[in-house]
């Protein structure tokens, strides 16, 4: 391959994990590429909180600013494309993208994040971010004491009332068709007088994602300012398992303290590597990336 295409560390998703583990290599003076497509998971939602220095900034704007730092440092490099397949080689890996590029690299980085995989509930995908929430750290303070719905069933359901309670006691649980909540958990959430509708719902009404209310298949509606709900999780791409990255039982890459995947010379770090989602932790995670991978480089070529 042409050396030119050849760097030391690829760095797979430019967001916060991929931009914070690049800032590191590039103040290493490592050459790195990292390939990116665009789409961080927090994209729709207006605000982001809880990230020290940068509370109620636009996500995008976050991420702009990381970016005009981490490519300030001359060995690194962006590019917008996609990964669709790496391999492993003699000299480390090769990573292939959706626009026909090939380019190879001694250590990889995954940042990739997560796919979120909304429940088949009309206006919930417009909602997302916005009034449809997921985390209470990231934008509960902004509903607190408001009126506001948890759309859960089962265990799941109760736990999720527990960690709202404290930002709102004017909360109600929709199951969305028959409660599995245990008895005691039902006689738990009486108690604190949250109250659970069963109805099934048919669709979230909301103008450009602020929700109105819930209307049910029934054709009563239930209005709230806002709810939490999660839907499922999934990888975006299939490579790092194809690569032998282990996943977990829930789906995230399996790392260790120091990031490292149970390939050597593949690192991972962000969502798609923990349930934790939060900016500070991708960027933590990252900057953590970028030193182990370094590390390793040092001990190869020092000897
Ligand atoms: C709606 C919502 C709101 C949130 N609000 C907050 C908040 O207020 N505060 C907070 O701290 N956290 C918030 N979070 C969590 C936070 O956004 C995530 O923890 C964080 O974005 C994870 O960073 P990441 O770099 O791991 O992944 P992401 O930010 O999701 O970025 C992954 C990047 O990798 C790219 N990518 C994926 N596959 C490939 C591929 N094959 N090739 C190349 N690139 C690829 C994606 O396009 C994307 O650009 C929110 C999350 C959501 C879903």
């Amino acid at each position: 391959m042409d050396t030119t295409n050849t760097f030391d560390v690829i760095i797979i998703g430019g967001s916060y994990a991929g931009l914070s583990a690049g800032m590191a290599l590039g103040r290493s003076l490592r050459n790195v590429l990292i390939i990116d497509a665009g789409e961080p998971c927090n994209r729709q939602t207006p605000h982001s909180h809880n990230f020290l220095t940068q509370d109620g900034q636009t996500p995008a704007q976050i991420s702009s600013i990381a970016k005009e730092q981490v490519l300030a440092y001359p060995t690194v490099s962006f590019l917008e494309d996609k990964v669709s397949d790496a391999k492993q080689t003699n000299a480390g890996f090769e990573v292939f993208t959706e626009r026909g590029k090939r380019f190879g690299a001694r250590k990889l980085i995954i940042a990739t994040g997560i796919k979120d995989i909304f429940p088949e509930i009309k206006g919930f995908a417009e909602c997302w971010g916005i009034t449809v929430l997921h985390c209470p750290y990231c934008h509960g303070y902004e509903v607190k004491h408001e009126n506001i719905g948890i759309i859960a069933n089962g265990d799941v359901a109760f736990e999720f009332c527990r960690l709202i309670f404290n930002w709102t006691k004017n909360l109600t649980l929709f199951t969305n068709g028959t409660s599995t909540l245990s008895d005691e958990h039902k006689a738990k959430l009486a108690s604190k007088k949250i109250n659970i509708v069963e109805k099934e719902i048919a669709e979230l009404v909301n103008e450009n994602g602020q929700l109105q209310h819930i209307l049910f298949k029934d054709e009563t509606k239930h209005p709230l300012k806002a709810i939490f709900a999660r839907g499922g999780l999934e990888q975006h791409a299939t490579f790092a398992s194809d690569l032998g990255c282990e996943l977990n039982d829930f789906g995230f890459i399996k790392v260790n303290e120091f990031q490292e995947t149970t390939v050597k010379g593949i690192f991972a770090a962000g969502d798609c590597t923990t349930m934790m989602r939060s900016v500070a932790l991708s960027v933590s995670g990252g900057n953590m990336t970028g030193v182990i991978a370094n590390k390793y480089l040092l001990e190869e070529d020092f000897g």
